[in-house]
């Protein structure tokens, strides 16, 4: 009999070890392989992450592991060892860390994987014809998809009628290649097709990317919104890709990955590039999994998840505007993907990029002490595009109407008398936050949160933006029967209803969830607004982000001040990067940008900074700020999270778990224990969420060692802790507060 027999895998279980499994024909390379195993009456997915001789399962309990999946490459040690590293920093078991990453389709029993009998990519004439839309449309199609990364012939027959004479007409024409499929298919040879000229700035940051190849360095690529980031990355990838190394760009947002992909597919001729993110279908994402980790894509480009993508050539990571929040993941396994990136390039020895124009704290703090190189770009890249002016409307002085101030309005007017296009940014989506009893005061709140109902006037209705929960409009106070009540505030509805009246003309369009819903719908959005067939647009911080409308030459800001004074220490730090974000979107072409910013804190040296477009003033004073109070970046953060729907039960398991937390403290010895702060357990922002009471409890610490074996030694304690009906969770590194 085989001496190694025993497989020991991990199960998508929470808080647990390795199980052991009977696997009598089992090899070290089994190490890092998917496979089945019978689980109760059922069977549930496993990863082996051991092969060895020994178990203490008593052989009549031990039983066979069901399927091993020997078709498909194993996760290699690199990427077990990032999963180990998440499990570990993160606090959460490994089974569902590992399994959680990889497509539902590989964890099940009888996965549904196509095996594509044939690779498509464009060729040189198939690239220069993708710039020409207008010719034979369903021939066209076919060349996006393939430009977008559908390059299994399987994917295309599904999607294309009539496949195989389209197939060999493309072939024929010279505008696309076929190739079998092999493993590993060796690194294509790469072009960059020529774009602008770099100037100084952009050539120094290229080259410092390049020098740092083979090595771990992390390289922060701080640089003006419209100074040319991209050709930054497109160089950097370039290089990276010619000598065989594949890529990997993280980006925050689904919206923005159609553009940047656009970017590849007409500058990096011969680069096999596949898209990653929430919006694939189970087929797609199974497929382009496949893809980068049999390393037949040479550049992987998704959001966050797409960190833990396997690629065994990886040699360069970029994270695209890495100050932003939701490269932070708020349920389940709470890593940061851009943490996770610097880890993964350390654990590799490979460069990571992180780029920003409003780089965060955390990395700012980090190029201080000199753990990461600083690449300046301060000028915009196109020398006839200058950095907008910005002006701030004093609130206290100005009226407004609708939300709109009387100089608001003006610079629309001339705006759009210039044949130019405006942008009004506004943080919340619905028509009023708030419907008010102009007799009694009273305020419709949510009958499951601790929230007031936003009114939408498009679909009458109140609308809870937490929890989903609609309500009528009253016809009258449901307190005192008055029939008066006011929409007080605004939202996007409201503005787009006053600029309608205000511009009967003016061809108007709405960026917030209530239009953008459906996948396709923000990239239709902004083919209108690069097509001329929109003047206004109003838009929620969907608008702020990466876009590039070289018309756009107004950005106004209706009201921001709410974040400056908000329970979140990190509150202003995201609103400036969004107003410089916003800021970022006018004048990025010839014309000179304008952006107006209504405030009643016209002194406040944040907004004195956003002005002078000074955000490494800001970054100063903030940072500054956070010294003082011992916060992040100069501290370590972890919040317990706790929520039930009895608030007496949740406040009980709070007491427990912070009495738990001092024994844990008071074990310590010496200047580990003092090196740990409780907080008191306190309601969260948001009090009551979908029916759930929510509590939390911060843990904050100088060191980053002491929070860690802090912690260490707590989770078992809270797992021991009774808490019927209690659900919790701890968040290291959290962002919202
Ligand atoms: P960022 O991502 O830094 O905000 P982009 O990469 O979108 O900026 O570049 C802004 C604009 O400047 C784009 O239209 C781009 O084509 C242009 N651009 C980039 N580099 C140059 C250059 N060296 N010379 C002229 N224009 C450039
Ligand atoms: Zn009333
Ligand atoms: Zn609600």
């Amino acid at each position: 009999m085989n001496a190694r027999l025993i497989a020991r895998v991990a199960l998508d279980v929470p808080r647990s070890g390795l199980f052991d499994f009977a696997l009598p024909d089992a090899t070290d390379a089994d190490i890092g392989r998917l496979a089945i195993v019978p689980w109760g009456p059922r069977e549930s997915a496993a990863v082996i992450l051991d092969i060895t001789s020994q178990t203490d399962v008593p052989a009549a309990k031990l039983r066979m592991v069901a399927h091993v999946h020997r078709d498909w490459p194993a996760l290699s040690a690199a990427d077990l060892a990032l999963f180990r590293f998440c499990a570990g920093y993160y606090h959460h078991a490994l089974g569902p860390v590992i399994l959680n990453a990889v497509p539902p389709r590989l964890r099940s029993a009888r996965p549904l994987v196509s095996k594509p009998s044939r690779l498509f990519a464009l060729t040189p004439a198939g690239h220069a014809r993708l710039a020409e839309p207008g010719r034979a449309r369903a021939l066209h199609r076919v060349l996006e998809d393939v430009a977008a990364g559908l390059t299994a012939e399987e994917t295309l027959r599904a999607r294309h009628a009539g496949w195989s004479a389209k197939a060999m007409t493309l072939i024929a024409d010279g505008l696309v290649e076929a190739r079998p499929i092999e493993a590993e298919m060796p690194a294509r040879h790469v072009t960059l097709v020529p774009g602008p000229a770099l100037n100084a700035d952009q050539r120094a940051a290229a080259e410092a990317i390049d020098g740092a190849a083979g090595q771990f360095a992390t390289l922060l690529l701080d640089g003006v919104t419209g100074s040319g980031k991209t050709e930054v990355y497109l160089q950097a990838m370039a290089r990276a890709l010619a000598r065989g190394a594949q890529v990997l760009v993280l980006m925050p947002e689904i919206n923005l990955t159609p553009q940047f992909l656009q970017h590849l597919a007409t500058r990096l001729e011969g680069a096999r590039v596949t898209a990653l993110h929430s919006a694939l279908n189970a087929t797609e994402r199974c497929e382009r999994f496949l893809d980068a980790a049999l390393g037949r894509s040479d550049v992987v480009i998704g959001t966050r998840l797409a960190v833990f993508t396997p690629m065994p050539r990886l040699g360069l990571v970029i994270v695209d505007e890495e100050h932003d929040a939701s490269f932070k993941q708020q349920e389940g396994l709470r890593y940061s993907a851009r943490d996770v990136a610097v880890v993964r390039a350390k654990q590799l020895g490979c460069p990571v990029v992180l780029g920003s124009a409003t780089p965060s704290l955390e990395t700012l703090a980090n190029a201080a002490r000199g753990r990461c190189q600083t690449l300046h770009l301060p000028v915009r890249a196109n020398p006839a595009a200058t950095l907008p002016k910005i002006e701030l409307v004093d609130l206290e002085q100005e009226r407004v109407r609708d939300g709109l101030s009387a100089r608001m309005i003006d610079a629309v007017r001339e705006t759009l008398a210039q044949g130019e296009q405006a942008l009004l940014f506004i943080n919340r989506r619905g028509f009023a936050p708030a419907l008010v009893c102009t007799q009694c005061g009273h305020i419709p709140q949510c009958r499951r949160c601790s929230a007031r109902l936003v009114f939408h006037r498009g679909d009458r209705r109140l609308k809870c933006h937490h929890c989903g929960d609609t309500a009528r409009v009253p016809e009258a106070c449901e307190e005192c029967k008055s029939i008066v009540v006011v929409a007080m505030g605004e939202g996007t509805e409201r503005i787009e209803g006053a600029l309608a009246r205000l511009f009967p003309e003016a061809r108007i369009a709405r960026a917030d969830r209530d239009t953008v819903r459906r996948r396709g719908d923000m990239e239709r959005f902004i083919e209108r607004v690069r097509a001329r067939e929109v003047d206004l647009l109003v838009g929620t911080q969907m608008l702020s982000k990466g876009h590039d409308f070289p018309q756009l030459t107004l950005a106004g800001v209706i009201n921001a001040d709410g974040a400056m004074f908000s329970a979140d220490f990190r509150a202003s730090e995201r609103l400036v990067a969004q107003l410089m974000q916003v800021a970022g979107r006018a004048g990025r072409a010839e014309r000179p940008g304008r952006v107006l910013i209504q405030t009643r804190f016209v002194q406040h040296p944040f907004y004195r900074a956003v002005v002078a477009h000074d955000y490494a003033g800001f970054a100063q004073l903030a940072l500054e700020e956070r010294r003082a109070a011992h916060l992040p970046p100069f501290a370590r953060l972890a919040l317990l999270r706790a929520e039930g729907r009895d608030a007496a039960r949740v406040e009980q398991f709070m007491l427990a778990a912070r009495a738990s937390a001092q024994q844990v403290q008071a074990s310590i010895d010496g200047a580990q224990r003092s090196a740990i702060d409780l907080w008191d357990p306190v309601p969260a922002t948001l009090a009551r969420k979908a029916g759930f009471e929510r509590r939390q409890l911060m843990v904050q610490s100088a060191s980053r060692t002491a929070l860690q074996s802090f912690l260490a030694q707590w989770m078992p304690a809270l797992d021991a802790l009774k808490h019927g009906g209690v659900r919790w969770i701890v968040d290291v590194d959290p962002i919202d507060i």
